[in-house]
C-alpha cells in the first residue's frame, strides 16, 4: 500500500481534513467536521464521488479525530496512514519553515498563540488529538507565516517604537505562505525557469485575501501584517484603515477595542461596502442586475488589488509573471479583468477570450503573447503540507 499523508487544517470549532498522496497530490479522502463544541456538531465525508454526513457522538476534535479513524478503516485505508501533517496558521518569528512536532514546538505554537488567538488553539486541539490518535506516526506542522520569514526589516517593520517589536513582537508577518510556495513553484514551472531567478507577484484571492511579492522563490514583501487584517479588501475584512478609527469610532459610537476590531474582521470588506453578502460570486449576479452595492464593492475590491499589485513592483524591479489563485483568483474573470485593465501600465494586455475560459479548475494565460504574463494557477496547499510532511517523515527526498 502507498504511504499517504493526512493532511488537517483545525479551527477552534471544525477540522478539514484530506488523505493525500505525497507523490502524485491524489486525494484518497477527504472531509470537513462543523460546529465543534456545539450539540449539533457533525462531520462528512467525500471518497471519490461519494459524500455522506454523520453527526458525531462525541463533538469535539477528538470525537471528529474517532470519525475519521473508522472512515479509515471502513475504506481500508487506514493502513496507509505514513504521517499527519497540519496546517498553522501563525509561526511568528519562531518558525521559518515547516517542521516535525515535538514537544518544545508544541511549546512554540502555544507561544504563538497570542499573535493568532483565533486559529493557534484550535491547531493545537487537532495536534493533540491526533497525537493521541496516531500514536508513533511522525506528525508536521507547516506554517502559513513561514514562507514570510525571508521578508527584508525595511518591508516587516511597522514605523513604530522599537519597544514594540522588541518586547512584544509587533512586525509584518503575512499569511498565505504556503498557498504562494505552492503557487511560485508551478509559476517558475510554467515560465520553464529555475524558480531562483524568477520575479512574481501572486495574488491570493479567497475569503482572506493578500498578495505577495516572490523574488527567486523567496517572499521579498506582501500585504498582509501582524493580522490577518491588513492590507487587502477581502471578504468579510476592511483590509488597511486609518488607525485613528479606533479613537473615532471610539467617540463617536462608544466602540470599544474589541467592538472596532470585530467591525473591521467582519462586517466590513464586500460585505460591509456591498450591504449584501461577503461573497464575490453572489454580488458579480447582483451587480449584473444593476445592485449598486456590490458594484462598488467589486470596484473598490479590483482598485485597492491593483494599486497593491503596482506598490509590490518596487522590491521586485522587474516582473516575469502576475500569478492569480484562490477561489476569486481562481473563478472570478471579472475581478482578473478589471485589475489587468488598471495595470496595463505595466505592460499587461488582457486576452478575454482566454480570460472567461480559464475558470472553474483550468489553468493558464490570461495575458497576449507578447504582453506580460498574468496567470490563473489552482493553488493546492494540501498538497503542499502532504509533501512538506512526506520530507520531515523521511518518505520522500524532495
Ligand atoms: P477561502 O478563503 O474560504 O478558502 P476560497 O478560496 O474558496 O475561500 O474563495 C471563496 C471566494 O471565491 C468567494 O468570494 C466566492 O464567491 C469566490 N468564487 C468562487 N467561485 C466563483 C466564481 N465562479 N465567480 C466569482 N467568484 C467566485
Amino acid at each position: 500500500m502507498k504511504p499517504s499523508i493526512l493532511v488537517i487544517n483545525c479551527g477552534s470549532s471544525s477540522l478539514k481534513f484530506a488523505l493525500t498522496d505525497p507523490a502524485t497530490g491524489e486525494t484518497h479522502l477527504s472531509g470537513l467536521a462543523e460546529k465543534l463544541g456545539l450539540p449539533d456538531a457533525g462531520i462528512s465525508f467525500r471518497h471519490g464521488d461519494s459524500k455522506h454526513s454523520q453527526r458525531l457522538e462525541e463533538g469535539n476534535h477528538r470525537g471528529a479525530m474517532h470519525a475519521i479513524i473508522q472512515q479509515l478503516q471502513h475504506l481500508a485505508l487506514f493502513d496507509s496512514v505514513a504521517a499527519v501533517g497540519h496546517r498553522i496558521v501563525h509561526g511568528g518569528e519562531h518558525f521559518t519553515e515547516s517542521t516535525l512536532i515535538d514537544n518544545d514546538v508544541i511549546a512554540g505554537i502555544e507561544a504563538c498563540s497570542r499573535l493568532a488567538p483565533l486559529h493557534n488553539p484550535g491547531h493545537l486541539l487537532g495536534i493533540r488529538s491526533a497525537i493521541e490518535s496516531f500514536p508513533g506516526l511522525p506528525q508536521a506542522a507547516v506554517f502559513d507565516t513561514a514562507f514570510h520569514q525571508t521578508l527584508p526589516e525595511r518591508a516587516y517593520r511597522y514605523a513604530l517604537p522599537i519597544e514594540l517589536y522588541r518586547d512584544h513582537a509587533v512586525r509584518r508577518y503575512g499569511f498565505h505562505g504556503t498557498s504562494y510556495r505552492y503557487v511560485s513553484e508551478a509559476a517558475a514551472e510554467w515560465l520553464g525557469k529555475p524558480l531562483a531567478d524568477t520575479a512574481l507577484i501572486c495574488a491570493h484571492l479567497g475569503n482572506g485575501a493578500s498578495a505577495a511579492a516572490v523574488l527567486g522563490g523567496k517572499s521579498v514583501d506582501t500585504t498582509m501584517g501582524l493580522t490577518p487584517l491588513e492590507g487587502l479588501v477581502m471578504g468579510s475584512r476592511s483590509g488597511d484603515i486609518d488607525p485613528g478609527l479606533f479613537g473615532y469610532l471610539g467617540t463617536c459610537m462608544g466602540l470599544d477595542t474589541q467592538g472596532v476590531t470585530d467591525l473591521l474582521n467582519k462586517q466590513s470588506g464586500l460585505l460591509g461596502l456591498s450591504g449584501l453578502s461577503n461573497d464575490c460570486r453572489e454580488l458579480e449576479e447582483a451587480a449584473a442586475k444593476g445592485h449598486a452595492g456590490a458594484r462598488l464593492a467589486l470596484e473598490i475590491f479590483a482598485y485597492r488589488l491593483a494599486k497593491y499589485i503596482s506598490a509590490l513592483m518596487v522590491p521586485l524591479g522587474r516582473l516575469d509573471a502576475l500569478v492569480f489563485t484562490g477561489g476569486i483568483g481562481e473563478n472570478s474573470a471579472t475581478i482578473r479583468a478589471r485589475v489587468i485593465e488598471l495595470l496595463g501600465f505595466m505592460g499587461f494586455a488582457l486576452d478575454s477570450e482566454s480570460n472567461e475560459r480559464t475558470i472553474r479548475g483550468k489553468a493558464g494565460r490570461i495575458t497576449r503573447e507578447g504582453s506580460v504574463p498574468a496567470i490563473v494557477i489552482n493553488t493546492n496547499e494540501e498538497d503542499m503540507i502532504a509533501r512538506d510532511t512526506a520530507r520531515l517523515a523521511g518518505l520522500t527526498s524532495h
